[in-house]
């Protein structure tokens, strides 16, 4: 394992934003992610798993730790079960089965995500949810212990996941999908939507905001007239008003404060009080401090 300094964490994240991370470390297997996570243990280093970096806005500053990269990315297919690394792409996953016949995570395919960021944040589209067709997660706590965790051990809702209130790693996963012909056909059919609605072509990272109960936060905003409405280089997206997107060169804080304006709006003219779903990493980490 090759150990970094000074790493631009603008590399790892869609939004193209953050400043250097103190170590940086790229993990291609589970033995290698369990090591790098009891090492840390030992020296007291805080550490942050990063994915594709698609629902994460680092700090302007960095990251004052280790930032633990995730390429584990094995895939195996066997009738109807799946076996899958955490680092292996979510958008690719939700291909290759649907080509094979497979239904339950066409949703996947142009979620630019990996497969554990994507369990972390139970993402979802078109009425399904990665926890749906799950059935196990190899899990590595934070002191470094791997466990096998049944779907039935695990919490999830909307956009949420039992693994957000702890602090160690997704390694792998296993799904149980249904054959379906038409599997391939409603993929399709999902990713061309996506690229009609949702601004793939700018740097983003996703919606960001949760869709409030009974209401979409993109049409709520919409309706505010928000959209195009820029602080700094970060831009409400003319596309997808759920959107923020990085024009040239924006920072953590122009998008941090036009989120703020965009919320205090909506709040204003709506009453409804969004909540963030885009996930900020700080720059300290308080997880060794007593
Ligand atoms: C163009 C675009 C479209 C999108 N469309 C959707 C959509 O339709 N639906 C949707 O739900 N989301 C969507 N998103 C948001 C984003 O893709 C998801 O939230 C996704 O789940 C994030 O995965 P990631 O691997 O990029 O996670 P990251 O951004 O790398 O990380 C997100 C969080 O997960 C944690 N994490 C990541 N990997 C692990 C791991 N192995 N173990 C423990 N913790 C981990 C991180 O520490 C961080 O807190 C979209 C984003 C973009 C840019």
């Amino acid at each position: 394992m090759q150990f970094q300094q000074n790493k631009p964490l603008s590399e790892l994240s869609t939004f193209g934003i953050g400043g250097p991370a103190r170590y940086f470390v790229e993990v291609d297997s589970i033995q290698q992610l369990q090591d790098v996570i009891c090492q840390c243990n030992q020296d007291h280093l805080p550490f942050h798993l990063v994915g594709k970096g698609s629902n994460s806005l680092f700090d302007d500053r960095g990251y004052d730790g280790l930032i633990i990269l995730n390429k584990i990315d094995f895939c195996q297919i066997e009738g109807t079960e799946v076996s899958v690394g955490a680092g292996f792409s979510f958008s690719l996953l939700g291909v290759k089965t649907a080509r094979k016949g497979l239904s339950g995570l066409e949703f996947a395919s142009g979620i630019p995500a990996t497969v554990g960021g994507a369990i972390y944040m139970n993402a979802g589209a078109n009425g399904a949810e990665v926890c749906e067709r799950l059935t196990e997660v190899t899990y590595i706590d934070e002191q470094g212990q791997l466990q096998i965790l049944p779907r039935g051990a695990l919490h999830f809702s909307y956009r949420h996941s039992c693994f957000q209130g702890k602090k160690g790693a997704i390694a792998a996963a296993k799904f149980s999908l249904i054959p379906d012909e038409s599997a391939r056909k409603k993929q399709l059919e999902i990713i061309a939507y996506r690229t009609k609605t949702q601004p793939y072509g700018d740097k983003s990272c996703g919606c960001v905001f949760r869709n409030p109960l009974g209401s979409g936060a993109g049409a709520l905003i919409d309706r505010c007239g928000l959209k195009g409405k820029k602080i700094g280089e970060a831009e409400v997206s003319t596309l997808h008003a759920n959107f923020i997107v990085n024009r040239t060169g924006a920072c953590a804080k122009d998008v941090l404060d036009l989120a703020e304006h965009v919320k205090e709006c909506v709040k204003a003219q709506t009453g409804v009080e969004l909540e963030m779903e885009l996930r900020i990493v700080p720059y300290k980490d308080d997880r060794f401090s007593c």
